[in-house]
């Protein structure tokens, strides 16, 4: 960021503290992984702290309330828990914590996910290309943007590199990664077949089998229906692919967001009113679709804390990484003005 920008962001969080304001947290997985580049994974035991912290603040409230003013508060005392994709550990590992502190949550499953039985293609892609502790020399890619060959005649980088590497946030610390991250960007814009393609490819390629072992999965039609029975959970959509929705055309746009939002409506026989974008891509055509569907609250990946003034539509949520509960009660008080903190 350069420093006129960083500035700028500056004077845009002090604003938004000045504001009535709340958090959204995301969540991912709660298990724990020594690889982790896009800091998904929370340790059980740290899942467990952060919702102590929320629990002994009080601060703990449906998503629902960011809907109307609720939500919204001059100390910033209220804060909504939120898992995206639906992946079984929410059930097996945060359900059974949540239950302990009495907390509420909502996860945006994947319509087309549900009883699948494989892993979602990033996950299969990491497990392809960051895991073998050996892969071959020559790459063949022949989906994408036309076959290329990838090469790494002197290896591809150790495997123990990627503990801690960050990819959203770093740059790659050896070929290996550099080729994690070209493929990532490869198949995020292909069609959810060819994306399934281009992970049995890969994994072929590794040696890797096709269904991973203890791997993280989407959850079965009875794990979603236990979590649609639960009354702490709520469900919302989040596309029927999990698909880029800006770079798609309109229609096909509306027809992501419809037929998840549909297909997670009849699984749990209730209607859909929130939903979060997939990668957290909206632009304002892709908040109007949402505008004009049931839904009530549209979640983004824009880390910061949501004020009153906030499009409902498009509601920064705050990217809750692997700390223990000290770090965590920190970064909600004093880096976001949460928990009752002052501006
Ligand atoms: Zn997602």
């Amino acid at each position: 960021m350069s420093g006129s920008r960083a500035a700028a962001a500056a004077i845009t969080r002090r604003v938004r503290r000045w504001r009535p304001r709340g958090g959204i947290l995301m969540y991912h997985c709660i298990c724990a992984e020594a690889c982790d580049p896009w800091a998904i994974c929370i340790a059980p035991e740290h899942f467990d702290d952060q919702m102590a912290v929320l629990a002994e603040a009080r601060a703990a409230v449906p998503l629902a309330d960011f809907a109307d003013e609720d939500g919204y508060t001059w100390d910033g005392s209220r804060v909504a828990v939120t898992f995206d994709d639906g992946y079984v550990d929410n059930l097996l590992v945060a359900l059974p914590i949540l239950e302990k502190y009495d907390i509420p949550a909502t996860i945006f499953v994947v319509g087309n996910a549900v009883d699948r039985g494989r892993e979602f293609w990033w996950d299969a892609l990491q497990r392809a290309i960051l895991g073998p502790t050996t892969l071959p020399e020559v790459l063949d890619v022949p989906f994408g943007t036309g076959p290329r060959t990838f090469t790494s005649t002197d290896g591809w980088g150790a495997v123990a590199e990627n503990a801690g590497w960050r990819a959203d946030a770093e740059d790659p610390r050896n070929r290996r990664q550099q080729l994690f991250r070209t493929l990532w960007d490869a198949i995020v814009v292909l069609g959810p077949d060819e994306q399934d393609g281009a992970v049995d490819h890969l994994l072929e390629w590794a040696g890797e089998p096709e269904i991973g072992v203890g791997s993280r999965l989407p959850v079965t039609g009875e794990q979603f229906a236990e979590l649609a029975r639960h009354p702490l959970i709520t469900l919302g959509g989040h596309t029927r692919d999990h698909v880029s929705l800006t770079d798609m055309t309109l229609p096909d746009r509306h027809a992501q967001i419809d037929a998840g939002n549909r297909s997670v409506s009849e699984l749990a026989d209730a209607p859909v009113t929130q939903f979060a974008f997939p990668f957290g891509r909206f632009d304002v055509p892709t908040r109007n679709l949402l505008r004009d569907s049931d839904v009530t609250v549209g979640c983004t990946s824009v880390s910061t804390p949501a004020i009153s003034s906030d499009d409902r539509h498009a509601l920064p949520r705050l990217h809750a990484t692997d700390m223990d509960g000290d770090a965590f009660g920190r970064w909600l008080r004093r880096d976001h003005g949460l928990l009752g903190s002052r501006a």
